[in-house]
Protein backbone atom coordinates (compact mmCIF):
# COMPACT_ATOMS: atom_id res chain seq x y z
CA UNK A 1 0.00 0.00 0.00
CA UNK A 2 1.32 3.63 -0.70
CA UNK A 3 1.80 5.90 1.57
CA UNK A 4 2.58 10.00 1.80
CA UNK A 5 6.26 10.48 1.94
CA UNK A 6 8.09 11.04 4.82
CA UNK A 7 9.72 14.28 3.24
CA UNK A 8 6.15 15.97 4.13
CA UNK A 9 5.91 17.31 8.01
CA UNK A 10 2.39 17.19 9.09
CA UNK A 11 1.57 20.10 11.88
CA UNK A 12 -1.32 18.79 12.50
CA UNK A 13 -3.55 14.90 12.34
CA UNK A 14 -6.74 16.68 11.13
CA UNK A 15 -7.88 15.17 7.97
CA UNK A 16 -10.38 17.46 6.76
CA UNK A 17 -13.31 16.72 5.67
CA UNK A 18 -14.52 20.67 4.35
CA UNK A 19 -14.32 23.96 5.09
CA UNK A 20 -16.39 26.78 5.73
CA UNK A 21 -15.60 30.28 6.97
CA UNK A 22 -13.44 30.01 9.69
CA UNK A 23 -13.56 26.61 10.29
CA UNK A 24 -12.33 23.04 8.81
CA UNK A 25 -14.52 19.88 10.04
CA UNK A 26 -12.74 16.66 9.84
CA UNK A 27 -13.71 13.08 8.95
CA UNK A 28 -15.61 12.66 12.40
CA UNK A 29 -17.24 15.62 12.15
CA UNK A 30 -15.56 17.99 14.44
CA UNK A 31 -15.33 20.99 13.72
CA UNK A 32 -11.88 23.25 14.44
CA UNK A 33 -11.59 27.22 13.89
CA UNK A 34 -9.20 27.43 11.73
CA UNK A 35 -6.18 29.93 12.46
CA UNK A 36 -3.86 28.66 9.58
CA UNK A 37 -5.70 29.53 6.73
CA UNK A 38 -3.90 26.81 4.63
CA UNK A 39 -0.90 29.11 5.54
CA UNK A 40 -2.19 32.14 4.89
CA UNK A 41 -4.17 31.34 1.62
CA UNK A 42 -7.70 30.98 2.35
CA UNK A 43 -8.53 35.00 2.88
CA UNK A 44 -11.78 35.22 2.39
CA UNK A 45 -12.27 32.22 4.69
CA UNK A 46 -12.91 28.38 2.96
CA UNK A 47 -15.25 27.63 0.26
CA UNK A 48 -16.68 31.60 0.12
CA UNK A 49 -19.94 31.48 -1.74
CA UNK A 50 -19.18 34.57 -4.32
CA UNK A 51 -15.39 32.55 -5.22
CA UNK A 52 -17.55 28.70 -5.04
CA UNK A 53 -19.83 30.21 -8.09
CA UNK A 54 -17.14 32.07 -9.74
CA UNK A 55 -15.29 28.72 -9.91
CA UNK A 56 -18.04 26.39 -10.21
CA UNK A 57 -19.33 28.97 -14.01
CA UNK A 58 -15.22 29.20 -14.90
CA UNK A 59 -14.86 25.00 -14.71
CA UNK A 60 -18.26 24.82 -17.06
CA UNK A 61 -16.79 27.42 -19.21
CA UNK A 62 -12.91 27.25 -20.01
CA UNK A 63 -10.85 25.30 -17.79
CA UNK A 64 -7.33 25.96 -19.47
CA UNK A 65 -6.61 28.31 -21.87
CA UNK A 66 -2.63 28.29 -21.56
CA UNK A 67 -1.77 31.86 -21.99
CA UNK A 68 0.66 32.10 -24.21
CA UNK A 69 -1.04 29.97 -26.88
CA UNK A 70 -4.09 32.26 -26.42
CA UNK A 71 -5.62 34.71 -24.12
CA UNK A 72 -9.21 34.38 -22.33
CA UNK A 73 -11.37 37.06 -20.44
CA UNK A 74 -10.46 35.88 -16.86
CA UNK A 75 -7.20 36.49 -17.41
CA UNK A 76 -7.22 39.90 -18.94
CA UNK A 77 -9.61 41.30 -16.49
CA UNK A 78 -7.75 40.23 -14.00
CA UNK A 79 -4.66 41.97 -14.88
CA UNK A 80 -6.78 45.18 -15.56
CA UNK A 81 -8.04 44.22 -12.03
CA UNK A 82 -5.23 44.32 -10.48
CA UNK A 83 -3.69 47.36 -11.97
CA UNK A 84 -6.32 49.34 -9.49
CA UNK A 85 -4.43 47.21 -6.40
CA UNK A 86 -0.70 47.68 -7.32
CA UNK A 87 1.23 50.34 -6.44
CA UNK A 88 0.86 53.30 -9.48
CA UNK A 89 3.24 52.41 -12.28
CA UNK A 90 3.58 48.75 -11.21
CA UNK A 91 1.63 47.82 -14.04
CA UNK A 92 3.15 45.11 -16.29
CA UNK A 93 1.88 41.54 -15.06
CA UNK A 94 2.82 37.93 -15.41
CA UNK A 95 1.14 34.81 -13.73
CA UNK A 96 2.84 31.05 -12.90
CA UNK A 97 1.32 29.17 -9.94
CA UNK A 98 3.56 29.55 -6.49
CA UNK A 99 4.99 31.57 -4.65
CA UNK A 100 8.53 29.70 -5.45
CA UNK A 101 7.68 29.73 -8.85
CA UNK A 102 6.99 33.70 -8.48
CA UNK A 103 10.20 34.15 -6.81
CA UNK A 104 12.49 32.37 -9.20
CA UNK A 105 10.55 33.90 -12.16
CA UNK A 106 11.47 37.53 -10.31
CA UNK A 107 15.01 36.51 -9.91
CA UNK A 108 15.27 35.48 -13.24
CA UNK A 109 13.33 38.90 -14.64
CA UNK A 110 15.73 41.32 -11.97
CA UNK A 111 18.85 39.67 -13.62
CA UNK A 112 17.85 40.20 -16.83
CA UNK A 113 16.69 43.75 -15.69
CA UNK A 114 19.93 44.66 -15.05
CA UNK A 115 22.26 42.65 -16.20
CA UNK A 116 23.39 41.78 -12.98
CA UNK A 117 23.80 38.77 -10.88
CA UNK A 118 23.61 39.27 -7.15
CA UNK A 119 20.99 38.99 -5.18
CA UNK A 120 20.82 40.32 -1.10
CA UNK A 121 18.24 38.61 1.32
CA UNK A 122 17.35 38.97 5.01
CA UNK A 123 18.80 36.50 7.35
CA UNK A 124 15.34 34.69 8.45
CA UNK A 125 13.85 35.10 4.52
CA UNK A 126 11.25 32.46 3.21
CA UNK A 127 11.35 32.92 -0.62
CA UNK A 128 10.46 29.18 -1.17
CA UNK A 129 11.38 25.73 -1.63
CA UNK A 130 12.23 25.51 -5.52
CA UNK A 131 15.90 26.03 -6.01
CA UNK A 132 16.45 29.16 -7.03
CA UNK A 133 14.00 30.49 -4.44
CA UNK A 134 15.90 27.99 -1.76
CA UNK A 135 18.57 29.69 -2.53
CA UNK A 136 17.23 32.82 -1.66
CA UNK A 137 15.31 31.24 2.03
CA UNK A 138 17.39 31.30 5.15
CA UNK A 139 14.71 30.40 7.61
CA UNK A 140 15.83 27.60 8.57
CA UNK A 141 18.38 25.51 7.44
CA UNK A 142 16.13 22.72 6.64
CA UNK A 143 15.47 23.88 3.34
CA UNK A 144 18.70 24.40 2.19
CA UNK A 145 20.48 21.16 3.68
CA UNK A 146 21.62 18.48 1.38
CA UNK A 147 20.79 19.65 -1.90
CA UNK A 148 23.30 22.80 -2.92
CA UNK A 149 25.25 23.53 -4.41
CA UNK A 150 22.50 26.58 -4.36
CA UNK A 151 22.24 29.05 -7.18
CA UNK A 152 25.52 31.33 -6.62
CA UNK A 153 25.22 35.18 -5.96
CA UNK A 154 23.20 35.32 -2.95
CA UNK A 155 23.95 37.81 -0.06
CA UNK A 156 22.77 37.21 3.19
CA UNK A 157 21.96 40.24 5.06
CA UNK A 158 20.78 41.22 9.21
CA UNK A 159 17.34 41.48 9.40
CA UNK A 160 16.32 44.05 11.71
CA UNK A 161 14.63 41.44 14.28
CA UNK A 162 14.35 43.94 17.17
CA UNK A 163 13.78 40.90 20.37
CA UNK A 164 16.01 38.56 19.16
CA UNK A 165 18.80 41.78 18.47
CA UNK A 166 17.83 43.01 22.36
CA UNK A 167 17.41 46.35 20.54
CA UNK A 168 15.09 48.92 20.65
CA UNK A 169 13.33 48.91 16.88
CA UNK A 170 15.14 52.03 15.94
CA UNK A 171 18.49 50.84 16.59
CA UNK A 172 18.31 47.49 15.14
CA UNK A 173 16.77 49.55 11.87
CA UNK A 174 20.10 51.61 12.06
CA UNK A 175 22.36 48.32 12.56
CA UNK A 176 20.46 46.15 10.11
CA UNK A 177 21.16 49.34 7.52
CA UNK A 178 24.40 49.48 8.39
CA UNK A 179 25.51 45.98 8.21
CA UNK A 180 23.30 46.29 4.65
CA UNK A 181 26.41 49.56 3.55
CA UNK A 182 29.31 47.33 5.38
CA UNK A 183 28.10 44.16 2.91
CA UNK A 184 28.80 46.70 -0.15
CA UNK A 185 32.01 47.54 0.64
CA UNK A 186 32.98 43.91 1.78
CA UNK A 187 30.97 41.12 -0.09
CA UNK A 188 29.22 42.24 -3.04
CA UNK A 189 29.94 45.34 -5.13
CA UNK A 190 26.72 47.41 -5.48
CA UNK A 191 27.26 47.62 -9.24
CA UNK A 192 26.99 43.25 -9.27
CA UNK A 193 23.50 43.71 -7.30
CA UNK A 194 20.48 43.02 -9.78
CA UNK A 195 17.60 42.96 -6.54
CA UNK A 196 17.25 43.38 -3.28
CA UNK A 197 14.41 40.71 -1.81
CA UNK A 198 12.40 41.48 1.27
CA UNK A 199 9.50 39.90 2.94
CA UNK A 200 6.92 43.00 4.18
CA UNK A 201 6.87 40.69 7.64
CA UNK A 202 9.23 38.34 7.85
CA UNK A 203 6.83 34.88 7.48
CA UNK A 204 8.50 31.58 7.90
CA UNK A 205 11.12 33.63 9.90
CA UNK A 206 9.39 34.38 12.77
CA UNK A 207 6.42 37.04 12.25
CA UNK A 208 8.55 40.14 12.38
CA UNK A 209 7.28 42.70 10.30
CA UNK A 210 10.25 45.16 8.67
CA UNK A 211 10.17 48.41 9.76
CA UNK A 212 8.79 51.68 7.87
CA UNK A 213 12.57 52.97 8.43
CA UNK A 214 14.40 49.79 6.69
CA UNK A 215 12.22 50.00 3.94
CA UNK A 216 12.61 53.32 3.57
CA UNK A 217 16.30 52.69 3.70
CA UNK A 218 16.85 49.96 1.44
CA UNK A 219 14.33 52.43 -1.41
CA UNK A 220 17.37 55.03 -0.82
CA UNK A 221 19.96 52.25 -1.25
CA UNK A 222 18.55 50.75 -4.28
CA UNK A 223 18.07 54.38 -6.18
CA UNK A 224 21.27 55.29 -5.43
CA UNK A 225 22.97 52.23 -6.73
CA UNK A 226 20.33 51.64 -9.63
CA UNK A 227 19.22 47.54 -8.33
CA UNK A 228 15.45 46.49 -8.04
CA UNK A 229 13.70 45.83 -4.91
CA UNK A 230 12.13 42.99 -5.02
CA UNK A 231 8.98 42.80 -2.40
CA UNK A 232 7.93 39.29 -1.53
CA UNK A 233 4.28 39.69 -0.59
CA UNK A 234 3.36 36.17 -1.20
CA UNK A 235 2.48 35.74 2.73
CA UNK A 236 1.56 39.51 3.32
CA UNK A 237 -0.62 40.48 0.30
CA UNK A 238 -4.05 41.31 -0.38
CA UNK A 239 -4.92 42.49 3.25
CA UNK A 240 -3.08 40.38 5.21
CA UNK A 241 -1.26 42.76 7.26
CA UNK A 242 -4.33 45.31 7.83
CA UNK A 243 -3.48 47.57 4.98
CA UNK A 244 -3.52 46.27 1.08
CA UNK A 245 0.08 45.44 0.71
CA UNK A 246 2.14 44.79 3.52
CA UNK A 247 4.68 47.45 2.32
CA UNK A 248 2.46 50.44 1.94
CA UNK A 249 2.38 51.78 5.26
CA UNK A 250 6.43 52.47 4.85
CA UNK A 251 5.13 54.78 1.40
CA UNK A 252 7.73 53.09 -0.77
CA UNK A 253 7.28 51.95 -3.98
CA UNK A 254 9.00 48.68 -4.91
CA UNK A 255 10.06 47.95 -8.78
CA UNK A 256 8.84 44.03 -8.03
CA UNK A 257 5.89 43.11 -6.74
CA UNK A 258 5.43 38.81 -6.10
CA UNK A 259 1.78 38.01 -4.65
CA UNK A 260 0.78 34.64 -4.45
CA UNK A 261 -1.28 32.85 -1.47
CA UNK A 262 -4.26 35.11 -0.84
CA UNK A 263 -4.93 36.42 -4.17
CA UNK A 264 -7.56 33.53 -5.38
CA UNK A 265 -8.74 32.26 -2.17
CA UNK A 266 -6.94 28.46 -2.50
CA UNK A 267 -6.93 28.36 -6.26
CA UNK A 268 -2.98 27.68 -7.34
CA UNK A 269 -1.92 31.35 -8.85
CA UNK A 270 0.58 33.60 -8.74
CA UNK A 271 1.63 36.96 -10.35
CA UNK A 272 4.72 39.04 -10.55
CA UNK A 273 4.36 42.75 -11.50
CA UNK A 274 7.32 45.70 -12.12
CA UNK A 275 6.88 48.71 -14.29
CA UNK A 276 6.86 48.76 -18.12
CA UNK A 277 10.47 50.01 -17.83
CA UNK A 278 11.54 46.60 -15.77
CA UNK A 279 9.87 44.05 -17.90
CA UNK A 280 10.41 45.46 -21.36
CA UNK A 281 14.06 44.35 -20.45
CA UNK A 282 13.29 41.06 -20.24
CA UNK A 283 13.96 38.21 -22.76
CA UNK A 284 10.11 38.03 -24.68
CA UNK A 285 9.38 34.10 -24.55
CA UNK A 286 11.63 33.51 -21.27
CA UNK A 287 9.01 33.34 -19.04
CA UNK A 288 5.36 31.52 -18.64
CA UNK A 289 4.40 28.19 -18.12
CA UNK A 290 1.99 25.76 -19.05
CA UNK A 291 -0.56 26.42 -16.22
CA UNK A 292 0.68 30.05 -15.34
CA UNK A 293 -2.84 32.13 -15.45
CA UNK A 294 -5.25 29.37 -15.17
CA UNK A 295 -8.90 30.44 -16.48
CA UNK A 296 -10.40 28.89 -12.86
CA UNK A 297 -7.62 30.59 -10.61
CA UNK A 298 -8.34 33.77 -12.51
CA UNK A 299 -11.99 33.19 -12.18
CA UNK A 300 -11.07 32.54 -8.30
CA UNK A 301 -9.18 35.47 -8.08
CA UNK A 302 -11.57 37.98 -9.56
CA UNK A 303 -14.06 37.44 -7.43
CA UNK A 304 -11.77 37.04 -4.26
CA UNK A 305 -10.82 41.00 -5.19
CA UNK A 306 -15.09 41.14 -5.01
CA UNK A 307 -15.27 39.63 -1.78
CA UNK A 308 -12.11 42.20 -0.82
CA UNK A 309 -13.38 44.92 -1.43
CA UNK A 310 -17.12 44.26 -0.95
CA UNK A 311 -17.08 42.82 3.14
CA UNK A 312 -14.25 45.20 3.99
CA UNK A 313 -11.55 42.63 4.57
CA UNK A 314 -8.46 45.11 4.92
CA UNK A 315 -10.40 46.95 7.45
CA UNK A 316 -11.75 44.05 9.39
CA UNK A 317 -8.03 42.45 9.41
CA UNK A 318 -6.84 45.77 10.92
CA UNK A 319 -9.65 45.56 12.99
CA UNK A 320 -9.42 42.08 14.36
CA UNK A 321 -5.74 42.18 14.08
CA UNK A 322 -6.11 44.83 17.07
CA UNK A 323 -8.45 42.34 19.09
CA UNK A 324 -6.70 39.60 18.58
CA UNK A 325 -3.22 41.10 19.49
CA UNK A 326 -4.67 42.88 22.75
CA UNK A 327 -5.96 39.26 23.66
CA UNK A 328 -2.23 37.93 22.59
CA UNK A 329 -1.12 40.29 24.67
CA UNK A 330 -2.57 39.51 28.44
CA UNK A 331 -1.78 36.03 27.45
CA UNK A 332 1.88 36.51 27.48
CA UNK A 333 1.81 38.91 29.80
CA UNK A 334 0.55 35.76 32.33
CA UNK A 335 2.84 33.09 30.43
CA UNK A 336 6.98 33.04 31.42
CA UNK A 337 6.77 31.31 28.60
CA UNK A 338 5.96 33.92 25.86
CA UNK A 339 8.75 36.56 25.50
CA UNK A 340 7.30 38.81 22.75
CA UNK A 341 3.74 39.25 20.80
CA UNK A 342 3.85 41.02 17.28
CA UNK A 343 2.92 40.99 13.93
CA UNK A 344 0.26 42.95 11.43
CA UNK A 345 -3.09 42.99 10.93
CA UNK A 346 -4.06 39.48 11.07
CA UNK A 347 -0.75 38.13 11.09
CA UNK A 348 0.41 38.09 14.51
CA UNK A 349 2.60 35.95 16.37
CA UNK A 350 3.88 34.78 20.11
CA UNK A 351 7.59 33.73 20.50
CA UNK A 352 8.32 31.16 23.15
CA UNK A 353 11.73 31.46 25.10
CA UNK A 354 12.89 30.54 27.77
CA UNK A 355 16.19 32.18 29.93
CA UNK A 356 15.79 33.88 26.72
CA UNK A 357 16.75 31.73 24.31
CA UNK A 358 14.36 30.06 21.60
CA UNK A 359 12.19 27.42 22.99
CA UNK A 360 10.78 25.80 20.01
CA UNK A 361 9.61 22.51 22.23
CA UNK A 362 7.18 24.85 24.32
CA UNK A 363 6.04 26.68 21.69
CA UNK A 364 5.32 22.75 19.84
CA UNK A 365 3.15 21.54 23.10
CA UNK A 366 0.96 24.91 22.77
CA UNK A 367 0.50 24.44 19.35
CA UNK A 368 -0.46 20.91 19.94
CA UNK A 369 -2.67 21.43 22.93
CA UNK A 370 -4.43 23.94 20.39
CA UNK A 371 -4.85 21.63 18.27
CA UNK A 372 -6.46 19.09 20.83
CA UNK A 373 -8.79 22.03 21.83
CA UNK A 374 -9.83 22.69 18.16
CA UNK A 375 -7.94 25.36 16.97
CA UNK A 376 -5.86 25.19 14.11
CA UNK A 377 -2.45 26.94 14.45
CA UNK A 378 1.14 26.54 12.74
CA UNK A 379 4.54 27.22 14.46
CA UNK A 380 7.68 29.00 12.46
CA UNK A 381 10.48 30.77 13.32
CA UNK A 382 14.39 28.81 12.91
CA UNK A 383 13.78 27.36 15.60
CA UNK A 384 10.05 26.76 15.25
CA UNK A 385 9.48 28.36 18.48
CA UNK A 386 7.08 31.29 17.24
CA UNK A 387 3.51 30.10 17.27
CA UNK A 388 1.21 32.57 14.30
CA UNK A 389 -2.60 32.82 13.69
CA UNK A 390 -3.40 33.63 10.49
CA UNK A 391 -7.18 33.27 10.56
CA UNK A 392 -9.19 33.89 7.29
CA UNK A 393 -9.87 37.91 6.46
CA UNK A 394 -13.27 37.22 7.16
CA UNK A 395 -12.83 36.46 11.06
CA UNK A 396 -15.82 37.61 13.26
CA UNK A 397 -14.63 39.29 16.91
CA UNK A 398 -16.53 36.26 18.52
CA UNK A 399 -14.07 33.76 16.47
CA UNK A 400 -11.82 36.01 17.52
CA UNK A 401 -12.66 35.55 21.23
CA UNK A 402 -13.28 31.86 20.91
CA UNK A 403 -9.86 31.53 19.72
CA UNK A 404 -8.31 33.26 22.28
CA UNK A 405 -10.10 31.33 25.16
CA UNK A 406 -8.33 27.74 23.76
CA UNK A 407 -5.02 29.97 23.40
CA UNK A 408 -5.46 30.94 26.94
CA UNK A 409 -6.07 27.39 27.92
CA UNK A 410 -3.42 25.58 25.75
CA UNK A 411 -0.40 28.01 27.04
CA UNK A 412 -0.99 26.91 30.40
CA UNK A 413 -1.60 23.59 29.55
CA UNK A 414 2.17 23.60 27.34
CA UNK A 415 3.31 25.02 30.99
CA UNK A 416 2.14 22.68 33.09
N1 LIG B 1 7.42 33.67 -0.25
C1 LIG B 1 6.83 33.79 0.94
C2 LIG B 1 6.93 35.09 1.68
C3 LIG B 1 6.12 32.72 1.51
O1 LIG B 1 5.54 32.85 2.71
C4 LIG B 1 6.03 31.51 0.78
C5 LIG B 1 5.27 30.31 1.31
N2 LIG B 1 5.15 30.18 2.67
C6 LIG B 1 6.66 31.42 -0.47
C7 LIG B 1 7.34 32.52 -0.96
C8 LIG B 1 6.60 30.16 -1.29
O2 LIG B 1 5.32 29.96 -1.76
P1 LIG B 1 4.83 28.52 -2.29
O3 LIG B 1 4.77 27.62 -1.09
O4 LIG B 1 3.50 28.79 -2.90
O5 LIG B 1 5.82 28.06 -3.27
Amino acid sequence: MAELSPVLKQATPVVAARGEGAHIYDEDGRRYLDFTAGIGVTSTGHCHPRVVAAAQEQVATLVHGQYTTLLHRPLLKLTERLGGVLPAGIDRLFYVNSGSEAVEAALRLARQATGRQNAVVFQGSFHGRTMGAASLTTSGTKIRAGIGPLVPGVVVAPFPYAYRLGMSEADAVAYALREFDELLITVTSPQDIAAVFIEPVLGEGGYVPAPDAFLQGLRERADAHGFLLVVDEVQTGFGRTGTFWGHEPSGIVPDIVITAKGLASGFPLSAIAAPEAVMAKAWPGSQGGTYGGNAVSCAAALATLDVIEEEGLVDNAARMGERLRQGLEKVAAASPLIGDVRGRGLMLASEFTTDGRPDGAAALRAQQAAVRNGLLLLTCGPAGNVVRMIPPLIVDGEQVDAALAVWEASVAEASA
